[in-house]
């Protein structure tokens, strides 16, 4: 059991095939008490009642910092500490650059990057009275190579963006015992590609994986696993690709 007892906080975990699901079902088995953070309140208790009795699920849209703060209140109230938060939710946009407006900028900055700091700075404070605790934000292959499969520039930038917030934040909040990684995914099928992964598609994208086939969600929830347990106790600050060998720099 490599999370016994750890209050583990997931964001954007209620989405039945997606990377926040897994993770949190991967957290349960191995003993964590997990928190599933997501839009809808139903949503989110229901996929907190899958995994079994002891698990919360709560509203909490990430881009709200009252909504962060309040979610992260509600945590010590009921589970007494904080030591896990997985920064997941995320949305994306097939959009090319010409075609980004004001609002798509925002929505997918929004959710992605400002999402991931006020949902840390609301965790972080218990974490300090502990000294300890790990947080994983969830980046992206498209944050290294540029987009380029599913997500328009605009989620590339959020997502570069995440890989530099983690990384300061590593750097600041080391001294509090206090852990900051990021996971790239490569191509995962989950929901967030909106049915828009036709077969000719996954073939095609499937040529250039050394691995020969896509992620599954799983493939990241071992990746988060093992950052948020003690097993990478000496590890913060780095980023691990999950892509099957898509990216390899
Ligand atoms: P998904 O669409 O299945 O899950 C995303 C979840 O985030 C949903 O449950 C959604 O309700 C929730 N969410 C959206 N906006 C939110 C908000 N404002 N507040 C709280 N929750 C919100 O997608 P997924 O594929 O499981 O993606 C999970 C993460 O992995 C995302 O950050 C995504 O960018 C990243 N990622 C996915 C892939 C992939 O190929 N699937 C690749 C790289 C990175």
């Amino acid at each position: 059991m490599l999370l016994k007892d750890k209050v583990c906080v997931i964001t954007g975990a209620a989405s039945a095939r997606g990377i926040g699901k897994a993770t949190a079902r991967l957290f349960a088995e191995q003993g964590g008490r997990v928190v599933i953070l997501d839009l809808d309140a139903g949503q989110a208790e229901n996929a907190a009642r899958d995994l079994g009795v002891s698990h919360l699920g709560l509203a909490c849209n990430v881009t709200d910092k009252a909504a962060c703060q309040g979610a992260a209140k509600e945590v010590v109230g009921q589970c007494g500490r904080i030591d896990v938060l997985v920064n997941n939710a995320g949305i994306t946009q097939p959009l090319k650059f010409m075609e980004i407006e004001a609002a798509n900028y925002e929505a997918v900055t929004d959710v992605n990057l400002r999402g991931s700091l006020y949902m840390s700075q609301a965790v972080v404070p218990a974490m300090r009275t502990q000294r300890s605790g790990s947080i994983v934000c969830m980046s992206s292959v498209s944050a290294q190579r540029g987009g380029g499969i599913f997500g328009g520039p605009h989620y590339s930038a959020a997502k570069a963006g995440v890989l530099g917030l983690a990384k300061a934040m590593a750097r600041e909040l080391g001294a509090d015992g206090i852990r900051v990684n990021s996971v790239t995914p490569g191509l995962i099928q989950t929901d967030i590609t909106g049915g828009k992964l036709t077969d000719d598609l996954r073939a095609e994208i499937t040529k250039g994986i050394p691995l020969g086939r896509l992620g599954v969600a799983d493939d990241v929830a071992n990746a988060c696993l093992f950052l948020a347990s003690d097993l990478s106790a000496y590890i913060t600050g780095a980023v691990i690709d999950v892509n099957g060998g898509m990216l390899i720099h």
